[in-house]
């Protein structure tokens, strides 16, 4: 059986026709940005999160981008980052000229560890960024209690996490501006790119909004000096009809996580992912752990079955960041998980079967 990691067949195909004709009314209604789907895609997604404010942008780059930037951050001030995240977190912390100060995870969540983050806090920190990796909300409690303590920003990556909780409370709603990602393989996806920003501080939402339209909230009178980083009408449309679906495409991912933890229990030398108390898990990838990564990648590719690394190598070793010289072994739980973590397919809509599928040729190779 051929098993993609991903196949966007079981969202899609149900909601063809309705998309079409979102598509279609966008094309001859002929205001393509920033007009009223982008207005009522900000309203549903702010609701969604339970953040006041939603601010539509570009893509999920853009919307840590900006956060930062909205808040003031800058050069001379030190960002607290994952050391294992996607590099776009990072990005964003280099795009503003402030200095990403990598802290290591918790090796079971591979998530943020607060204590490691106090620990990792100077005269210059200015900001956090948890990132709730493939899916997996952070220990927010625990974080914003020490940001507060030592009053520090809070921007969440929450471009994997869209739907998740932490000790009840939606991601995306703890930080003083939170970016996400539409980019189309995320929970939430567009046809396309796209981001967003959630934020209850009105003057930050302000300020995003002229921010990503070129400084300006009046056409041609320009505030400040901006950038044009814009969600367009036709992926607000879509992106409009989709959210409606996401909690019951979510409520698949974590059936088929659960089917993936029975069938994997104890096969191999795997450590399958744990879920933190307080935290739940929206399973944008479902990530396995083996000594025999590269080996198990191989014998699942040659069956068909579709498998990626998120990531292969950490932000610290990439050749962009050589100038921070964070020479190899100094962060060795971000440098252990690249090595070692492999993702399944995950997509709603995958079955038992599929996930049998997967286990049995797993068995095999082990
Ligand atoms: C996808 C992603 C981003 C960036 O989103 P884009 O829309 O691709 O720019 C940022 N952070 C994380 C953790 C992501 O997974």
């Amino acid at each position: 059986m051929q098993i993609p990691f991903l196949s966007f067949t079981p969202q899609h195909q149900p909601i063809r026709e309705e998309v079409l004709a979102a598509l279609t009314r966008v094309y001859d209604a002929q205001w393509y940005i920033l007009g009223q789907e982008v207005a009522n895609f900000e309203a549903a997604y702010a609701a969604f999160n339970q953040t006041a404010y939603c601010v539509g942008v570009a893509n999920g780059l853009d919307a840590l981008h900006l956060a930062l930037k909205a808040l003031g951050v800058g050069p001379g001030d030190e960002v607290i980052v994952p050391s294992n995240t996607y590099i776009a977190t990072w990005l964003a912390v280099t795009q503003v000229g402030a200095t990403p100060v990598p802290v290591e995870p918790n090796a079971a969540t591979f998530n943020l560890d607060p204590a490691r983050v106090e620990a990792a806090i100077t005269p210059r920190t200015r900001a956090i960024m948890p990132v709730h990796l493939y899916g997996q909300a952070c220990e927010m409690t625990a974080l914003m209690a020490l940001a507060q303590r030592h009053n520090l920003l809070v921007v969440e990556d929450n471009a994997q996490a869209q739907g998740a909780t932490a000790d009840g409370q939606l991601t995306g709603s703890f930080g003083h501006a939170n970016g996400t990602s539409f980019y189309p393989g995320k929970n939430l996806g567009a046809l396309g790119d796209a981001g967003a920003i959630t934020t209850n501080d009105d003057a930050l939402n302000q300020k995003l909004r002229s921010l990503r339209n070129y400084g300006s909230q009046k056409k041609y009178y320009n505030e400040i000096v901006g950038y044009n980083s814009r969600l367009d009408e036709m992926q607000a449309a879509v992106l409009s009809l989709k959210l409606q679906h996401l909690a019951e495409w979510t409520r698949q991912r974590q059936a088929v996580a659960a089917l993936y933890n029975q069938h994997l229990a104890g096969v191999g030398d795997l450590i399958l992912p744990t879920v933190a108390t307080g935290s739940t898990h929206v399973y944008h990838l479902y990530v396995v752990r083996t000594a025999h990564r590269q080996e198990l990648q191989q014998h699942l590719t040659s069956q068909g079955i579709g498998t990626l690394v998120h990531y292969p190598v950490p932000p610290h070793r990439q050749e962009a960041y050589a100038g921070l010289t964070m020479a190899e072994g100094r962060f060795p739980i971000a440098e252990a998980l690249a090595a070692t973590c492999l993702s399944l397919p995950m997509w709603p809509g995958m079955t038992e079967e599929h996930v049998a599928a997967v286990a049995s040729a797993m068995r095999h190779f082990f």
